[in-house]
């Protein structure tokens, strides 16, 4: 297959063609007895979901945390910044997966279609927009997706040999149900190995429309962890895709990567637990505050925020 220089690069780099690691058979077990016996004691009021959101908030304020258990959120109303982005990942999901390769422009407005028909708030949200801002939406995804097209192989035409699965969701539930971590990935690529089911042979990756972010890596990390609880073994490798500029950030990952993660997933339920039962959360204000449902209330919240 003949590929442009940036598309090989990342076939040799990213995706990679090195021997694949191989992970105890145990592993998912240990990470499951980890996370549920640290925190089968806690009393739960209801059953805790957790996402690579809620440990991020965690980890920035706890008050932010408890806004988040005690549903505190404003509901959610797409802009035009959150339209674009669910529209360009499903527009590389009509990329990958279509029969027939389509351009750019037709791919956008058969996901801007196919989204409208499944999600209320998107069509919603389109049906609310004028023909120009339709257009300027739809040109975005082309952006996009020409960015992603001149990055990758084409997986389309790769379908038998990496198996692309764009937006997996992952569930996984311990305590038999009391405690669940989800997430959706936005590309998978990898063939599981019949002949040895321990060997990592998967590559997660977040396609990212912005610049970088510190907790990007924690991200792919907890998508690690899922993977390991779902599938039974982990990916090899992790990352973090800018379509702007086709660079990355990438992890390879190991048992230690995984315990970390579980032991932030523990942390989470305990913190959680904690503030259910009546504890004040400790509060910890940074620009985040911003963003924060409580910021007007809030004691400590960061001033130029508030
Ligand atoms: S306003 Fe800031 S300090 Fe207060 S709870 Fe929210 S994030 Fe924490």
């Amino acid at each position: 297959m003949l590929l442009t220089d940036p598309q090989r690069r990342t076939l040799d780099r990213l995706i990679g063609t090195a021997e694949r690691p191989v992970f105890a058979a145990d592993l998912r077990q240990r990470l499951v007895d980890r996370i549920e016996g640290a925190v089968r004691e806690l009393e739960l009021r209801e059953p805790l979901w957790l996402g690579k959101e809620a440990l991020n908030q965690l980890a920035r304020c706890e008050g932010r945390f408890a806004a988040r258990l005690e549903g505190e959120d404003p509901p959610f109303e797409h802009s035009v910044h959150t339209a674009a982005g669910v529209l360009v990942h499903k527009a590389i999901e009509v990329d990958v997966g279509s029969r027939d390769g389509l351009e750019p422009h037709a791919i956008a407005v058969t996901a801007a279609e196919r989204l409208a028909e499944r999600e209320e708030r998107f069509d919603e949200y389109w049906r609310g927009r004028t023909a120009p801002e339709q257009d300027e939406l739809l040109m975005e995804v082309v952006r996009k997706v020409t960015l992603f097209q001149g990055s990758f192989p084409p997986l389309r035409e790769l379908r038998r040999e990496m198996a692309p699965v764009t937006e997996l969701p992952v569930k996984a539930q311990l305590l038999g149900g009391d405690l669940t971590l989800s997430g959706k990935i936005d590309l998978v690529l990898g063939v599981p190995d019949r002949l040895e089911p321990s060997r990592a042979t998967r590559l997660a990756v977040d396609l990212k429309t912005g610049g970088a972010w510190p907790e990007y890596a924690e991200d792919m990390r907890f998508y690690a962890l899922l993977m390991t609880l779902r599938f039974g073994v982990p990916p090899y490798r992790v990352a973090s895709l800018f379509l702007d500029s086709g660079e990355w950030q990438a992890e390879e990952v190991a048992e230690e990567t995984l315990f970390h993660t579980a032991d932030r997933v523990v942390a989470a339920a305990r913190s959680a637990g904690a503030l259910l039962g009546g504890r004040e959360a400790t509060l910890t204000p940074g620009s985040w505050c911003g963003w924060c449902p409580r910021v007007l209330v809030c004691p400590s919240a960061e001033p130029r925020s508030a």
